[in-house]
């Protein structure tokens, strides 16, 4: 039988899958256990770094790392994990997730109102293309997906904002 002393607890274990992770091929040092026990620290050490590196770095390593995490994700033992880490965690206090959306909505009318009014706000003031689409629609009666195919249409009608801002901003002054 083979074995491996784990480089965490020392403890000697038979070298297989149900105790060593297996990546790329090749078994880990450190044990099942060992390993799991950190995972909370190494998901905190993940979200800092990725905090430090900005938004804009956290996008881009998404992207290019997009293909292979969502076949990480979608691998059938991925999926039932967590599937059964969800049925777990609804076991443990299933009066949580059965409250009704209407009372959720109703108990928490005044912060979903202000979460849509400053995601409004931004959006307008960003001059999103589902802002300008719809701007689109009210005063030209372009559909809205359709507008938001016409990439010159979109820049045009942006443009045009953007000027009627500028004037707006200089006859107040
Ligand atoms: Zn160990």
């Amino acid at each position: 039988m083979c074995t491996r002393v784990c480089s965490m607890c020392k403890t000697k274990k038979k070298l297989s899958e149900d105790n060593f992770h297996l990546v790329k091929g090749k078994f880990i040092s450190a044990c099942k256990v060992c390993r799991n026990k950190n995972k909370p620290l190494h998901a905190k050490q993940r979200r800092e770094r990725l905090a430090a590196l900005g938004i804009k770095e956290h996008i881009e390593q998404y992207k290019k790392h997009k293909e292979s995490i969502l076949a990480y994700h979608k691998q059938p033992e991925v999926v039932e994990r967590r599937n059964n880490l969800r049925k777990a965690k609804y076991a443990e206090n299933p009066a949580h997730y059965n409250v009704p959306k209407r009372e959720y909505k109703q108990k928490n009318k005044e912060r979903i109102n202000e979460l849509q009014r400053e995601k409004d706000r931004r959006r307008i003031e960003r001059l999103d293309d589902s802002y300008v689409a719809l701007l689109i629609y009210n005063r030209l009666n372009i559909p809205i997906a359709e507008a938001r195919k016409n990439k010159v249409l979109m820049e045009t009608y942006r443009t045009l904002i953007k000027l009627k801002r500028l004037i707006n901003y200089n006859n107040k002054r």
